[in-house]
């Protein structure tokens, strides 16, 4: 399953979530601090180094 990365927009506390694409699309994430609704995903890339050096 997916994990999400959340960062709540009132106490800045950043968590993550594992959902499943649905859940995703249609539960409401809450901070798990504050209980805010007010809560931004994060898109963080991910860089995955494929280079080996051998
Ligand atoms: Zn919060």
């Amino acid at each position: 399953m997916p994990v999400y990365d959340y960062v709540c927009a009132k106490c800045n506390k950043e968590f993550s979530v594992v959902l499943t694409i649905k859940a995703h699309d249609t539960e409401k994430v809450t901070c798990p601090e504050c209980k805010s609704e007010k809560v931004e995903q994060l898109f963080k890339p991910f860089f995955v180094k494929t280079s080996k050096k051998s």
